[in-house]
């Protein structure tokens, strides 16, 4: 018997994916990346933007024929959307079998268990191992957020923080090493805010660079209130943490910051981006933004595009303020959909224009590179690269870049040649991304 998933939204919810499909491998099933084979349907919903959640509506909607094609298949949906409107989603499509919301992810194997039970037999089940082979594995270490920012449906639909233990997070490390991971991501949604005992981030990043077979731990998404010195120097000094932070920064206007509920200034944040880029040359630095939020002036605009230009992200996520039904924002006047989407490619134009003059200072230097799947691996910095030869997965090799038009660069191996006139590209390039 086999499931398929179609996961909306964050990184969270591919590690809610990963981990609700690792309830259906302990009861047997197998997952097929093609839909007409499976007999159980996940879609795992984000509802941070109306966008995302009519994206999820319209598939559950598509579901109700891929259902009615064969007998006793099951559509389960689950996720932020879930949890925002699980009453509406029992109403308006009767089908689906199971819903499960955001805050109840951790008993999905309960809820799976029981539908399996009431609906298949153990014949049916085609047994095998439970493994997750992801050379990139992400491992959530806390669950909810504390802040409030006034636009997010986040506190809403995934509750207050809740942390898991060092130990707890320690073994889940080593099971998906055990499984064939080499790198780890942290998941939260203000993940440097992790607290257990006396431990803090800083502590988790390195007891996790020690757990055996780690090469590379990276985390999303950080807070800047919580990017301390401490969890910078951490990154600079442990080996296995990767020199790549994805910081968003919202808004480069301090009205806006505050109207948002961010918890620091603009300046606060170009601070910041000065001290990790001094510890950490040739890191990449990379941010969500968000354009159109309720009272944005065009000087406000103006604010964000110069903090763009001043900070100089290698890349970003521009997003369109969307208002989400509950929280503060939608009770402000919106702006006009026709100056968002203005602000919109305005925004977009320039963090491209950016991020390929970032690339292109790359062509020709030497990176590690660690192979993921069919010749594509990433960066310690995190780009990702498709190479050349065939490497097998969890390898990690010296790529030359020699392609950096698109956001996927193109490299060969070049193990072991690492030339004098290479070394100096190398280092014109860290000082300049510095
Ligand atoms: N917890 C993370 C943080 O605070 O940076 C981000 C979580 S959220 C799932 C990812 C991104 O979605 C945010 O950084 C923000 O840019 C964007 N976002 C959240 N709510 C939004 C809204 N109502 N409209 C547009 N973008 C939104
Ligand atoms: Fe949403 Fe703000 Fe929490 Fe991020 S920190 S999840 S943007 S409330």
């Amino acid at each position: 018997m086999k499931y398929y998933v179609r996961t909306y939204g964050c990184q969270m919810n591919v590690a809610d994916s990963a981990e609700m499909g690792r309830h259906f491998k302990a009861k047997g099933l197998v997952e097929t990346q093609d839909e007409n084979e499976a007999s159980i349907f996940l879609v795992n919903t984000c509802t941070v933007r109306q966008h995302a959640e009519d994206r999820a509506l319209s598939e559950i909607g598509r579901l109700r024929r891929w259902k009615a094609r064969v007998p006793n298949r099951k559509v389960v949906v689950t996720g932020c959307a879930a949890e925002r409107t699980k009453e509406y989603l029992e109403d308006r499509f009767p089908f689906v079998d199971l819903v499960v919301g955001a805050k109840s992810i951790e008993d999905f194997g309960v809820l799976a268990e029981r539908l399996l039970d009431r609906r298949v037999t153990d014949e049916e089940l085609e047994y095998a191992a439970p493994v997750d082979d992801k050379v990139a594995a992400f491992v959530t270490i806390m669950r909810g957020c504390n802040y409030s920012c006034t636009y997010c449906i986040v506190p809403a639909v995934r509750g207050r923080e809740i942390y898991h233990s060092m130990d707890q997070i320690l073994g889940e490390v080593a099971d998906r090493v055990a499984e064939g991971a080499r790198e780890i991501t942290l998941l939260g949604q203000t993940v440097n805010s992790y607290r257990n005992g006396p431990n803090r981030f800083a502590d988790l990043l390195k007891a996790v660079a020690q757990v055996d077979g780690v090469e590379r731990v990276r985390f999303i998404s950080p807070h800047p209130y919580y990017m301390t010195d401490r969890v910078i120097e951490t990154m600079a000094g442990v080996h296995q943490v990767c020199p790549s932070v994805h910081l968003p920064v919202q808004s480069g206007s301090n009205t806006m910051l505050k109207q948002m509920l961010r918890n620091y200034t603009r300046e606060e944040y170009l601070d910041l981006a000065t001290k990790m880029r001094r510890a950490m040359p040739g890191m990449t630095l990379s941010t969500d933004i968000i354009v159109g939020f309720p009272g944005e002036t065009p000087q406000d605009f103006r604010q964000t595009l110069s903090l763009i230009e001043e900070i100089e992200f290698d890349w970003g996520f521009i997003f369109k303020y969307s208002p989400r039904q509950g929280t503060p924002a939608a009770q402000f006047e919106s702006h006009p959909q026709e100056l968002i989407e203005e602000r919109h490619q305005e925004c977009l134009e320039l963090i491209d224009r950016i991020a390929i003059k970032k690339r292109l200072a790359l062509l020709g230097t030497h990176q590690d590179v660690l192979v993921e799947e069919d010749n594509f691996g990433r960066t310690r910095t995190n780009y990702k690269v498709h190479i050349s030869e065939d490497i097998a997965a969890g390898e990690e090799v010296r790529v030359r870049i020699t392609n950096a038009q698109r956001a996927t660069l193109e490299g060969a191996v070049d193990n072991g040649n690492v030339t004098f006139k290479n070394f100096r590209e190398e280092g014109r390039t860290a000082i300049n991304a510095g």
